[in-house]
């Protein structure tokens, strides 16, 4: 089968199944969702089925941009947040904790090095790298370091992390990269197809692109296998195989933080994500133009 291109992807990758046959995904704009039985719930709400139960856990809207992500950016499972801020932290604090290291690119955005200060009052600590170069990192790997962290393009700095050979450095090393796809989008570069392991994007930004809803993504690989002695707390979760990543957020942190995205915001990101293609494009061919007057 020949492979989508962007757009095709971005348009019909996803098989729509909306009960009355919507094209576009309406909001289902419902805190909580009725089944037949209490027994129905219940196996919903505890995983045991397929289906919604309460929107801070999932939601058809929801479901319905991350699923488009996860095509766009090549990845297995998708997990939507409120903002972008909310999706690197479940990314994140999803497999650390206390007395764990962060290695991170320098020049991030603003937010996330708050964030990674933030994290310090819980016993993690992230070390910065000077120099954007994947021997840069492997310097400051100890035998408390549990991830790697770098953005495709840094925000501001505008450095370009050469996603292949970190994730090459990183994967020897036994640890995963988490790469913050935001100003490159998956449109430019799909970070999981060079090796990254989980990939952050800030919707609020080109994924949204109509400047109306705040809102984060996180997109996992389904690849990275996780040593049960360093990453403990997704022991309990290996029942989902390369799935346990993504299992663990949704039946823990992510639920139990209240990170979910609303409704609303899901359908004007899938609105605003259908020209994604066409927005970069022709700002790719304007830069061209640029380059050659
Ligand atoms: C904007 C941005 C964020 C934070 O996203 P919000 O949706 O504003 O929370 C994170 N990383 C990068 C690179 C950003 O540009």
């Amino acid at each position: 089968m020949t492979e989508y291109g962007f757009n095709t992807m971005l348009l019909h990758g996803v098989k729509q199944n909306d009960p009355y046959g919507a094209t576009h995904t309406p909001v289902y704009q419902s805190s909580a969702f009725r089944h037949e039985s209490a027994e129905d719930l219940e196996n919903i709400f505890t995983n045991k089925a397929m289906g919604f139960s309460y929107t801070r856990i999932n939601n058809p809207t929801v479901e319905a941009f991350e699923q488009r992500i996860t095509k766009l950016e090549r990845g297995v499972a998708s997990v939507a947040c409120a903002s972008g801020m909310a999706a690197l932290f479940n990314a994140l604090a999803n497999i650390l904790q206390a007395g764990d290291e962060v290695v991170a690119a320098a020049g991030l955005y603003g937010g996330t090095v708050e964030l990674f200060e933030d994290l310090e009052s819980f016993g993690i600590t992230t070390k910065y790298v000077t120099e954007n170069e994947p021997q840069a990192y492997e310097k400051l790997i100890t035998e408390h370091t549990r991830v790697i962290f770098a953005e495709t393009i840094g925000n501001p700095k505008l450095d370009v992390t050469d996603i292949r050979a970190v994730a090459d450095m990183a994967h020897a090393h036994g640890l995963p990269l988490v790469i913050d796809n935001t100003v490159a989008t998956p449109y430019l570069v799909r970070p999981l197809e060079l090796g990254a392991d989980v990939v952050v994007n800030s919707s609020s930004k080109y994924i949204n692109g109509n400047s109306d809803a705040i809102s984060g993504i996180l997109t996992w690989s389904g690849k990275f296998a996780w040593d049960p002695e360093r990453y403990p707390g997704l022991v309990p979760y290996k029942k989902f195989g390369p799935m346990a990543y993504v299992a663990k957020l949704r039946n823990g942190l992510f639920r139990n933080t209240g990170a979910c995205l609303s409704p609303q915001n899901a359908f004007l990101n899938n609105l605003g994500l259908e020209t994604l293609g066409f927005e970069c494009s022709a700002s790719v061919k304007m830069q061209r133009s640029l380059q050659s007057s």
